[in-house]
């Protein structure tokens, strides 16, 4: 069996291991310490945020967003629909109920057009949502122009899930910098990992204190333990952040490969192209800059002769290469059955057509040549294994 090559896998820089050596030999084995000091301070300096705290995951932070608004029982939240699960998740451990709304097709992110339509609605139904949640996909930022226009209008406070787009910006000002409350995500696969972790970003000082204070427990001033609230055991270790340091260091140089895979892609479906098929890449929209954490396609059968993104997907698999289709959209999930949704289809649309490719900072060239040599097998080259027709 040929190596597994991954969607996107961890790369380490050389930097991680000596913080992480650091860690130990000051014993400051802990959910807090340097590190975690440091970190936070390298991810306001990279950002632009004001304030930080470095959180065990995204999740959490998300969690602890909902919390600082005061989301309970009985409220709304507006998430985006076409997302991973962890967006929406913290609004049910709230109790609160989600209402979902659809994408737009220039970045598939939050539609502008939707999200105030569902305001306006839900207003009419006598429920002010009590918070948007709006996610950047792939690493593309979403309309935030309109969407903060939005949010303004109907005072209604904008959590930015930046999960998966550390270092993109649209104008030079960086995602994780335009909401009320702001999130990102050091997991596994992300564009630079901890193994595990997460941020939460905000121009609100006295918000970012509060977040520490819940995530270490809530532990009032007082010698001995005094609660007056319910506390989180969310904060990140100072292992944990002495590896994010080491991350922080290559985190430019992960998004110039990252954007590399998506120019390679993006000529080899341009060449592909040219030979009467249409996959489509995502293109920036002006003043968008992307960090391409995941290059992703869409192959609509009917102008591709047949050819599904499942059809992709199977043939890369065979030969031990990890692709995985978009999202699918929350909207569509059992698990919230029964939410609104507010939208005409384009996040069903993506997932039926939309996959993501192998993406990692760290493909070699072989990596590359064996996953165009599965895509020329499908589109055009000899007899096809995958798809049974013959392309001249
Ligand atoms: C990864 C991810 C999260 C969750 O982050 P964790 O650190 O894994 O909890 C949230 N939202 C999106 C869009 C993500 O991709």
């Amino acid at each position: 069996m040929k190596s597994k090559i991954w969607l996107s896998s961890p790369h380490m820089g050389s930097m991680e291991q000596v913080f992480v050596q650091e860690a130990f030999d000051t014993n400051w084995i802990a959910p807090l310490g340097p590190h975690v000091n440091g970190f936070e301070a390298d991810l306001q300096q990279y950002t632009g945020a004001a304030h930080a705290a470095a959180l065990s995951s995204g999740t959490a932070a998300l969690h602890l967003s909902l919390i600082m608004l005061n989301v309970k029982q009985e409220d709304e939240v507006i998430c985006q629909s076409l997302t991973f699960s962890a967006s929406a998740n913290p609004i049910a451990y709230q109790g609160a109920t989600p209402v979902f709304v659809d994408s737009e097709q220039d970045t598939w992110n939050m539609s502008p057009e939707y999200l105030e339509q569902a305001i306006v609605d839900r207003l009419a139904k006598g429920k002010k949502p009590a918070a948007i949640i709006v996610v950047h996909l792939y690493g593309m930022p979403a309309k935030m122009k309109e969407i903060i226009r939005i949010a303004a209008q109907y005072e209604i406070p904008l959590i930015e899930d930046a999960a998966e787009a550390l270092g993109s910006s649209i104008d030079g000002k960086k995602c994780g910098t335009f909401g009320k409350l702001n999130i990102l995500s050091f997991n596994g696969n992300k564009i630079i990992t901890t193994s595990g972790g997460g941020a939460l970003l905000s121009e609100d000082d006295d918000l970012i204190k509060k977040a520490r204070f819940l995530a270490t427990q809530a532990r009032d001033d007082a010698p001995h333990y005094q609660h007056t609230q319910i506390g989180y055991n969310y904060r990140m270790s100072n292992v944990v952040a002495a590896i994010g340091r080491g991350q922080m260091v290559v985190l430019d140089e992960r998004i110039a490969a990252r954007r590399a895979n998506y120019d390679r892609y993006e000529q080899f479906f341009g060449e592909i192209n040219k030979k009467g098929y249409r996959v489509e890449v995502l293109p920036e929209p002006k003043a968008y800059f992307s960090n391409r954490w995941l290059t992703t396609i869409t192959v609509d059968p009917e102008l591709n002769k047949g050819i599904t993104r499942e059809v992709i997907r199977l043939a890369l698999e065979k030969e031990n290469i990890e692709s995985r289709p978009l999202w699918k959209p929350m909207h569509l999930q059992p698990v919230f059955a029964g939410a609104p949704f507010y939208g005409d289809g384009v996040s069903e649309g993506l997932f039926e057509r939309g996959l993501c490719l192998p993406s990692g900072s760290n493909l070699m060239e072989e990596d590359f040549e064996r996953i165009f040599e599965v895509l020329e097998k499908i589109f055009r080259l000899l007899p096809n294994p995958w798809t049974g027709f013959r392309q001249s």
